[in-house]
């Protein structure tokens, strides 16, 4: 399904494309830079606040384009400092942005590094078997303004509760695309939103701390390996042989290891830069020495560092996390096998926190 907005939004504009617009309208094209800085500099929240435009110009802006197409309607902050914040888009589909605080020692949660985790669609259509996201299929696609409010939505949020001494920069230090969605399937929006991100009238911030995880369509993987953008990549194995791999992600099916593998070496080269593995540990699933001994290989191979996640129950699916100890003799494996490994015992377990399923619970109590 395609959602066609009434207007589009501001924060799928590139600065060219909104030259060009002005100009059509009968506007010197700087009104754009003008218009840039507002939204992403000073983080305008009306088109009223941005004074220096001609009054007439700013009410053609409010007919033509949406300043807000994503609004807040709750927001769950767990024990551990994740924050999830449930946003709705104009046609209601509802989507999952999270904030995940590490706070540094001394210094407070105020001043502790963030990282946003950001969704791209609207469900997901790759269906696996673990995940509430793909439960119920997918829906659409977000466009670039819908990618990108997703940061201003934060960005506004950080800047009343901890104002920012440097007007110019984000106000977090990471960004990852592993909210709903397999961001590798909305590629041209995805990438897109990112340029708006990584550009300096946008919120100029770096493509090397921005990570895009997928779970291993592999042409897409060879398309983004030759952007010239150093984005991170992160896979999604969870599984490290194709048995087990096509038991729980059918992607495996299409793309299995022997094609994803030689895909992520390219990225690795091409960007040099080091690859990320999700590997989610689900009881007698996966956290099998067996597997452990493969998953070992394939990072030590790949130069990869795997990131461990105990598995997060979602309702009405079987799947169990692994006791502590099972998870420990599968961590304690990998790195006698001289793999580069760390265990995330996750963030915000209270909350919901892995994707889809703040959406879930809410969905299912309406
Ligand atoms: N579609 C992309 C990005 C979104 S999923 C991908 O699959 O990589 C983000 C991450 O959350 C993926 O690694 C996914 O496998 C993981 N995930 C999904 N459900 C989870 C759950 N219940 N517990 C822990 N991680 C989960
Ligand atoms: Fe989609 Fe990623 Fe969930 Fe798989 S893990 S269903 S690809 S969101």
């Amino acid at each position: 399904m395609k959602f066609a907005p009434a207007k589009p939004p501001i924060y799928g504009q590139t600065l060219s494309a909104l030259q060009h617009w002005l100009q059509n309208a009968g506007e010197p094209a700087f009104r754009a830079e003008q218009i840039m800085q507002w939204l992403y500099k000073k983080r305008a929240n009306h088109w009223e606040e941005m004074t220096n435009l001609p009054q007439k110009l700013r009410t053609t802006l409010d007919a033509s384009f949406d300043i807000a197409p994503t609004k807040h309607l709750l927001d769950k902050q767990s024990a551990d400092s994740t924050e999830k914040l449930l946003l709705q888009m104009g046609d209601a589909s509802l989507v999952e942005t999270v904030v995940i605080r590490a706070p540094q020692i001394g210094v407070g949660l105020t001043k502790s590094r963030k990282t946003i985790c950001i969704s791209t669609q609207v469900g997901c259509a790759y269906g696996c078997k673990f995940c509430a996201s793909g439960l119920s299929g997918w829906k659409r696609d977000l466009n670039a303004g819908e990618i990108v409010s997703q940061l201003i939505q934060v960005c506004q949020q950080e800047d009343t509760s901890t104002p920012r001494a440097d007007q110019s920069i984000a106000s977090f230090d990471n960004i990852v695309v592993m909210g709903m969605g397999e961001p590798l399937a909305n590629y041209e929006n995805l990438l897109e939103a990112l340029r708006i991100v990584n550009a300096p009238w946008g919120l100029n911030f770096g493509a090397r701390r921005i990570t895009v995880s997928t779970s291993g369509i592999v042409p897409k993987i060879l398309e983004l390996a030759k952007e010239p953008e150093q984005f991170r990549l992160a896979i999604s194995l969870h599984g490290a042989t194709n048995d087990v791999r096509d038991a729980i992600m059918p992607i495996n099916k299409r793309y299995p290891l022997e094609t994803l593998l030689p895909a992520i070496k390219e990225y690795g080269n091409s960007k040099g830069r080091m690859i990320t593995l999700e590997f989610i540990l689900i009881d007698s699933v996966n956290d099998t020495l067996r597997q452990a001994d493969a998953l070992a290989k394939i990072a030590t191979d790949l130069g990869a560092h795997i990131n461990l996640i105990p598995y997060n129950a979602v309702p009405g699916m079987d799947w169990k996390r692994p006791s502590i100890d099972r998870q420990d003799r599968f961590h304690n494996r990998l790195k006698n096998k001289g793999a580069n490994a760390t265990i995330r015992r996750e963030k915000g377990h209270d909350i919901a926190a892995a994707c889809g399923q703040l959406k879930l619970q809410t969905e299912s109590a309406a």
